[in-house]
C-alpha cells in the first residue's frame, strides 16, 4: 500500500490539508488516493489519548527513546486513528511521551480513518 509524507511546519498551531476522494473525506483531513493510511506530522496537542491515564509507561524506555529520537529522529511513526476529523492515539505511548518530554511540537503519525464504531471498539 502506498504511503505519502506530508510535512507540516512545526510552528503551525492549526493546519488544514485538502484532498479529493470519492469517499468524501472530512475537511482538513489528509487522505491517500487509495483511502489507505497516510504518514503525516501532527501537532502533539491534536492527538487525543483516551487511555493515557490507565496505562503507565516504562520511564527507562521513554528515556532511551528520548536519547535516540534526539540523535536520529523518530524512525517509526505512531499509529493514529482519525474519526470525524478528531485524531486518537492508542499505541506508541513511549514515543508520544518521549516527544512530549523533548518539547517537540509535532510527531510523525501513520493516520488511518475509522468510524465511531471503530473508536468504540478501541475504547472497549
Ligand atoms: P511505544 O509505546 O512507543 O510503541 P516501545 O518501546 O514499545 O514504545 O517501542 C518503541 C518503538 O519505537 C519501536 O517500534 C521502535 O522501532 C520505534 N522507534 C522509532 N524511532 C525510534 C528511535 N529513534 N529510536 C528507537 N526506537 C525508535
Amino acid at each position: 500500500m502506498a504511503n505519502f509524507v506530508l510535512k507540516v511546519p512545526s510552528n503551525l498551531r492549526t493546519f488544514s490539508v485538502s484532498a479529493a476522494s470519492s469517499n468524501g473525506p472530512s475537511p482538513g483531513v489528509p487522505q491517500s488516493q487509495s483511502g489507505g493510511p497516510v504518514i503525516v506530522e501532527l501537532p502533539i496537542d491534536k492527538i487525543r489519548r483516551p487511555l493515557m491515564r490507565t496505562r503507565a509507561n516504562d520511564p527507562g524506555k521513554v528515556q532511551e527513546l528520548m536519547d535516540s529520537i534526539r540523535q536520529i529522529g523518530l524512525q517509526v511513526p505512531i499509529d493514529v486513528l482519525e474519526v470525524d476529523g478528531v485524531y486518537y492515539g492508542f499505541s506508541g505511548c513511549h514515543r508520544y511521551e518521549a516527544h512530549q518530554r523533548l518539547g517537540l511540537p509535532t510527531i510523525r503519525c501513520k493516520v488511518r480513518r475509522g468510524t465511531q464504531e471503530t473508536l468504540r471498539h478501541h475504547l472497549r
